[in-house]
C-alpha cells in the first residue's frame, strides 16, 4: 500500500524532527503534548500533500462532466481561499485564487471550478507554476476561448521567518487566449478580482 508506506516514512521523519527539538532543549520525549505528535504530523502532512496520481484522477473526473455553453461571457470563480506548501521550505502558503474563462462550447460547474482550484493548490509547487497550470487547464483542457488566473499568496516562509515580511503577498497572474489579445477583457477580470486585498491576519 503506497499510502501506508508514505505514512510510515513521514512518521520516521517527524520522529527525527522531534529528536532534533529535544536536542534543542524541548521536552519532546517527556511532555504528554508530544505523545503521538509524529503520527499526527504525518497524517496532517498527507492531508496537505496528496499523491500526484490521485490529483490527476480527480482533475479528470472534475473535467469529465461539462455542460453545453449557453452564453459566451466570462465565467469567474473569485477569491477561493486555499492552502498549499512552498517547495523551497515546505512551509504553508495561504492562497486567494481567482480564475476565469470564456467558454467556447462547454462549461464546467462553478462548484467544480472551485474544487479544481483547491485541489491543484494542495501540492508542494511554486505559486508561479500553480498559476500557469490552472490557466493552461482552463484554456486547453476546457477548450475555452481564453482563461485568466490571479493568485495572491501569503507565504509562511516570508511571513513567519527570515525577513518576517508579515504584510508581503506574492501576486502572480497568467492569461491565455482572448485574455492575451483583448486588453479590455483582461482589465475587466483584474478589476473584478483585485477589488479588496487578501486580509487574513
Ligand atoms: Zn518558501
Amino acid at each position: 500500500m503506497p499510502q501506508q508506506k508514505t505514512y510510515e516514512k513521514l512518521v520516521a521523519a517527524y520522529t527525527q524532527v522531534l529528536d532534533a527539538y529535544a536536542d534543542m532543549g524541548y521536552p519532546t520525549k517527556d511532555d504528554d503534548n508530544f505523545r503521538e505528535t509524529a503520527e499526527r504530523a504525518a497524517k496532517a502532512s498527507q492531508e496537505m500533500v496528496r499523491p500526484v496520481a490521485e490529483i490527476e484522477q480527480e482533475v479528470n473526473d472534475l473535467l469529465a462532466k461539462t455542460f453545453p455553453a449557453r452564453y459566451d461571457q466570462m465565467v469567474i470563480s473569485k477569491h477561493n481561499i486555499c492552502f498549499g506548501l512552498c517547495p523551497h521550505h515546505l512551509l504553508p502558503v495561504v492562497y486567494r485564487v481567482s480564475a476565469a474563462y470564456i467558454p467556447k462550447d462547454r462549461v464546467v460547474g462553478i462548484s467544480k471550478l472551485s474544487r479544481l482550484i483547491r485541489l491543484l493548490a494542495r501540492r508542494p509547487v511554486l505559486q508561479e507554476d500553480l498559476t500557469h497550470e490552472l490557466a493552461e487547464l482552463l484554456f486547453s483542457r476546457l477548450d475555452s476561448k481564453g482563461a485568466a488566473v490571479y493568485i495572491e499568496g501569503l507565504h509562511m516562509c516570508m511571513a513567519a521567518r527570515g525577513v518576517e515580511a508579515h504584510e508581503a503577498r506574492l501576486v502572480t497572474s497568467a492569461v491565455r487566449g482572448v485574455f492575451t489579445e483583448q486588453l479590455s477583457t483582461r482589465q475587466e477580470f483584474l478589476d473584478l478580482v483585485t477589488a479588496a486585498p487578501l486580509q487574513l491576519l
